[in-house]
């Protein structure tokens, strides 16, 4: 069948099965190197393979939970919003969690997610008791900080490349409500959002919208939104009544694919200004549901749609905090330069290292939504040498289309992941498109 990633670049023909058991999964082992797919939400080829691609949809079943601890226990193809619906309304919320909330559990430990909450409570990793994963001779083991920790440390992160995870332990976080109390505040420049995203590292969650076509002293101008739990006693009386929100709105679905032509420099341009004028005027405290704040895209089911048929592309990198200005300016000046803005483009501020090859590292982290086009692709050509002269790297989960070199050139880690899977022999067991085309 016909499979792509999130951005619908690039689309191919796969062979897809989609095993019950364990058992049955082992036997998909044995017709060549498998790659495991959760939901298909990371954006380009990583859970791609042609010849053998597994979907772990039928391995959702939530196994225990333990109401004193919040260590939930489920396999890996569990939907992070059902664990939402199911643990919210007893006050358990994830730990960390990605801008969408369809996603797998095994998903979001292969890329080690990370959410607005970076910067203080790490990756989804950090929240991870143990994780059982079939590796390449179709035997399960358990990997945890204390057992098998060197499996552990390359599987979160991994992007499905070490192994097949079946179930996993995870932690969730204590909430009082399901409400959002958000800060708003409006950077008339990079230089203004990056001292808001200093002065405000004890937020518990915080992230930026930057305009990135706008040019001179305007730019990087952004609106940063910063976030915490909102304790039952904060909230708003008329709020009170349902601590854990109102039900989720309802979902509108773009029906078609938009013509290429919708989106370019004039239409992203007034749409990217007008966000922020409507954004800086609308600054200050609000109570927002969760969903709202954590998950405004899944309101419009298939919004990837309205990049059109060719699809779209994400660049996302990270820059260490010293080279971080210089690189995030010169980033946004060749973007406008080149006059091909983004509607989504998102600053955030990440804190220490996960896995051994999870992405975050201290520093900023810009991700950029673009339709595929020839120049596009030139242009992200350009933004990956800009990441690697400042000492960055990239984010694999949205990664549809760096070349093998740039990534070891820009992450001396990929070359010890290589060979690591050359001596386990994961290199001849799991691969996806992804991991051919970056030589891992
Ligand atoms: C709108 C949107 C917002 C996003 N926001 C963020 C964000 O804020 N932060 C962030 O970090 N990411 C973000 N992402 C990326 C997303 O969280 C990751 O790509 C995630 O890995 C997708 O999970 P999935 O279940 O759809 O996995 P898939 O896309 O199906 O697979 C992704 C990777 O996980 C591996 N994998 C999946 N299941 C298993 C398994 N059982 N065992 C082993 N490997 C497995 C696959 O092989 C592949 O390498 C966003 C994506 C979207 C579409």
């Amino acid at each position: 069948m016909k499979l792509g990633g999130w951005g619908r670049y690039p689309v191919t023909d796969c062979t897809v099965t989609a095993p019950r058991t364990p058992d049955a999964l082992a036997e998909a082992r044995t017709s060549g190197p498998l790659i495991a797919r959760g939901n298909g939400r990371a954006y380009g080829d990583s859970a791609l393979n042609e010849d053998n691609t597994v979907s772990m949809r039928h391995f959702n079943r939530i196994i225990a939970f333990d109401e004193v601890t919040g260590q939930l226990t489920a396999e890996a193809g569990v939907m992070l919003g059902d664990v939402i619906d199911a643990f919210l309304p007893r006050g358990w919320f994830p730990a960390v969690t990605p801008g969408t909330k369809y996603v797998t559990l095994g998903g979001m430990a292969a890329a080690d997610v990370h959410g607005k909450n970076h910067h203080i409570d790490g990756g989804f990793g950090n929240y991870i008791d143990w994780l059982d994963l079939m590796g390449p001779d179709g035997t399960v083991t358990r990997a945890s900080r204390n057992e098998n920790a060197d499996l552990f440390d390359w599987t979160v992160g991994g992007m499905g490349l070490t192994g097949v995870i079946l179930r996993m332990a995870l932690r969730l976080r204590r909430v009082e409500t399901g409400w959002i109390r958000q800060r708003a505040q409006a950077a008339p420049n990079l230089a203004a959002a990056m001292e808001a995203f200093e002065a405000a590292q004890d937020a518990p969650y915080s992230v930026a919208w930057i305009d990135c076509l706008s040019t001179g002293d305007a730019l990087g101008r952004s609106i940063i939104m910063l976030g915490e739990h909102a304790p039952l006693d904060r909230l708003p009386t008329r709020f009170r009544q349902i601590p854990f929100g109102p039900p989720p709105r309802k979902k509108r679905k773009i029906p078609f694919n938009l013509p290429g032509f919708a989106l370019n420099k004039w239409t992203v341009s007034a749409f990217n200004a007008a966000y922020y004028r409507l954004n800086a005027r609308k600054t200050g405290t609000t109570y927002v549901p969760w969903d709202t704040y954590f998950y405004p895209l899944d309101s419009i089911l298939g919004w990837n749609r309205i990049y059109g048929r060719r699809g779209f592309v994400q660049f996302q990198c990270v820059l260490p905090d010293d080279a971080a200005r210089a690189g995030l300016e010169k980033l946004l000046r060749t973007i406008a330069h080149a006059g091909q803005g983004s509607f989504l483009a998102v600053l955030k501020k990440l804190g220490p290292e996960g896995g051994r090859l999870s992405f975050p590292m201290p520093g900023y982290t810009l991700a950029l939504d673009f339709p595929v086009s020839d120049k596009v692709l030139t242009l992200m050509d350009q933004l990956d040498r800009i990441t690697l002269d400042h000492g960055g790297r990239f984010y694999l989960a949205k990664d549809a289309r760096l070349s093998s070199d740039i990534l070891h050139a820009a992450d001396p880690r990929a070359d010890a992941f290589a060979a690591m899977r050359r001596d386990t022999g994961a290199d001849t067991a799991f691969a996806s498109l992804q991991s051919e085309r970056l030589g891992l």
